[in-house]
């Protein structure tokens, strides 16, 4: 086994955090092999930041749509449009975006592989072989083994690595399923469509326990829903999303769905030599199901991490990783987390949750979360109306 080839890392996942991985790893010098799975393009509402735009230096060309506005729909159909003052929200479409990473992380030096991951191996000296099954360029197959001296698993949700590599609770995570429907936007637009609004409504009949969504994409619209709960047809609910939006008729692209994860796994790392980056770690914010700028953070802070190892031998280093992202995300997801707990679980409070977002200091502080990914510290006072106005929604003495 030691005649294969090593690298200082093997990345198993092109995806936002595999592909962000590799792109500093290589960038930082490391010989690194990114594989990735060919021939499936990630469901995906497509929605970034602008915070991920600027620490992830996307160009504007990848960008499909900017969204200038919030509509949020209530059960009842009470609409509270929220205007992104001065700034947009960037719409990709996920086959071109990945693409353009791995693309990306393939210039500054990372050694592209297209193929499917197998398992992990120990050689003689301990060190960790990767098997996988390769896609040649003509279409032949082939099993390939490299030697990693560290491994990053952002090969996504049910993550095959960190069940491979026996990363601690993996087996463990719980997932919502989300699905979507990517319809034509026609010719002739329905009454109310706007090409540069995304609307986000809450209603139970839509989904019990999160939300659905109509995100513009230029040619084309996302529009889905999620739950956790598997008796829930989310089919039906897109149906009458369509129906809603005016778009029954439009022509349907594509019919997809995936599963996103509930929670952070406790460990990212398996006391050895690999780490897990973005779905496959479990870090989708809770209540808004983002997940592409915490995939790219992770990634970013895997390859920190797996750095520091490299340099030190040390594999407590690997802990890094999760430290890290916690320390930066962690009170974002609780709050997200209570949130989505309390607001979404009853047609009456998610009234009162459109009804609150009406409030110039709630729009303002939760789209200083979403774009800036910071809570801000600015405005105590804000934060002090807010809270009293919270608490009399929960008592309900607000009028909605
Ligand atoms: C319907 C839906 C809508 C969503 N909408 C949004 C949104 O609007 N905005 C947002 O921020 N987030 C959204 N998300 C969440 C977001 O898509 C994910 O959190 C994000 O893609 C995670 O990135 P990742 O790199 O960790 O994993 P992935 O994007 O899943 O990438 C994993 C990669 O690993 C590869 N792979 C998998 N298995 C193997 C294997 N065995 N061997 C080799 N390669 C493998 C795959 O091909 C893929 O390229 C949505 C999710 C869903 C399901």
């Amino acid at each position: 086994m030691s005649q294969l080839p090593l690298f200082d890392v093997v990345v198993i996942g092109g995806g936002p955090a595999g592909a962000t991985a590799a792109d500093d790893l290589a960038r930082d010098g490391r010989s690194v092999l990114l594989l990735d799975r060919a021939g499936r393009i990630k469901p995906c509402g497509g929605a970034i930041p602008p915070r991920l735009i600027k620490d992830f230096a996307i160009p504007d060309h990848l960008l499909v749509a900017h969204a200038t506005s919030a509509r949020m729909i209530s059960p009842s159909d009470q609409r509270v449009d929220i205007p992104i003052d001065g700034g947009f929200v960037g719409m990709v479409d996920r086959e071109a975006f990945d693409e353009w990473l791995r693309e990306r992380a393939g210039r500054r030096g990372a050694v592209r592989r297209t193929g499917t991951f197998e398992g992990i191996a120990r050689d003689d000296d301990g060190t960790a072989v990767v098997s996988f099954n390769e896609v040649l360029d003509d279409g032949a197959q082939r099993t390939t083994q490299v030697r990693a001296r560290a491994i990053v698993g952002a090969d996504g949700a049910r993550s095959k690595v960190a069940r491979a590599a026996a990363v601690e609770g993996a087996e463990r995570t719980r997932y919502v399923f989300a699905y979507h429907e990517i319809v034509r936007a026609p010719a002739v637009k329905p009454a109310g469509y706007d090409g540069s609004r995304c609307d986000v409504v809450y209603r139970g009949t839509l989904s019990p326990d999160f939300y659905g969504w109509v995100f513009p994409h230029g040619d084309t619209l996302s529009i889905g829903t999620g739950s956790a709960d598997k008796g829930f047809s989310l089919r039906t609910a897109v149906t009458s999303l369509r129906q809603a939006a005016g778009l029954q008729d439009a022509e349907t692209v594509r019919r997809e769905g995936a599963p996103i994860p509930m929670k952070p796994l406790p460990r990212w790392d398996n006391g050895r030599e690999t780490v897990l980056a973005g779905d496959a770690a479990g870090v989708v914010a809770p209540a808004s199901g983002e997940g592409i700028y915490y995939a790219m953070a992770g990634g970013r802070f895997a390859a920190e991490s797996v750095h520091a190892f490299l340099d030190s031998g040390d594999v407590r280093s690997l802990r890094l990783a999760r430290k890290r992202f916690m320390r930066a995300h962690g009170k974002v997801f609780w709050v997200l987390g209570m949130l989505q707990r309390f607001w979404y679980s009853s047609d009456k409070r998610r009234e009162r949750f459109v009804s609150i977002c009406r409030d110039r200091d709630v729009q303002q502080l939760t789209f200083d979360a979403y774009m800036n990914k910071e809570l801000v510290r600015k405005k105590p006072m804000a934060h002090v109306r807010i809270f009293f106005k919270d608490v009399a929604h929960l008592l309900g003495v607000a009028r909605v």
